[in-house]
């Protein structure tokens, strides 16, 4: 990667704290929420359905919050980040709210956090979302380039790839089976301990 220093970029959601929608349907016992991107492709569609199900049920963003609070980050997760944040700078490029990730932020001592917006009215209901832009998490690591960064991404999803494609070196952690075989270009982490090694050997750190 030359002389350029080296930033770290993380997905959040299946890389340090658990799937928010998948724990906020298991907490409130709405089995409704539990329809991913996988059951409805189209975006947009999701995110309505899903606001009309918090909205049916009354739960607004305080009460989806206290639900997000009871969460924790995955185990060993902190250690990790901790350990990333004292060698290179760390942003987290997630397509979550910021709304939803502050109670696991918290527990994750707010690091940078680049994602979307949630539109909440005056008596806290969730009335819609703002997608700060498109394919923002490619686009990061594009302007982290023009900012003559290098990049080393991890994550576990499709919607990562597109940054593990555009970063100096991308990392899979914890992936599932159909990603993995389709983007074979990119190393396979399960645990903290490999991810760190990973990171360590993309950017020339001490593990
Ligand atoms: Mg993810």
């Amino acid at each position: 990667m030359g002389d350029a220093v080296t930033v770290a970029c993380l997905d959040l959601e299946g890389v340090l704290v658990p799937e928010v929608w998948i724990n906020v349907a298991e907490r409130t016992g709405i089995d409704a929420l539990r329809r991913t991107t996988r059951d409805e492709p189209d975006y947009d569609v999701l995110m309505r359905y899903r606001l009309d199900i918090l909205a049916e049920h009354g739960l607004g963003i305080r009460e989806i919050q206290e639900v997000i609070g009871g969460m924790q980050p995955l185990p060993g997760a902190r250690e990790f980040l901790d350990w990333l944040r004292e060698r290179l700078s760390v942003i987290i490029l997630s397509d979550t709210f910021y709304e939803f990730a502050a109670p696991l932020m918290r527990q994750l001592a707010w690091p940078t956090l680049f994602c979307h917006q949630l539109e909440i009215d005056a008596a806290g209901r969730v009335t819609g979302y703002r997608l700060r832009q498109q394919d923002q998490k490619r686009r990061a690591v594009e302007a982290l380039h023009q900012l003559n960064f290098a990049v080393v991404a991890a994550g576990d999803s499709y919607n990562d790839t597109s940054m593990l494609c555009e970063a100096d070196a991308g990392i899979l952690f914890r992936a599932p089976d159909n990603v993995i075989r389709e983007f074979p270009q990119f190393p396979v982490t399960t645990t903290y301990d490999e991810l760190r090694a990973e990171f360590a050997s993309a950017a020339g750190l001490d593990a």
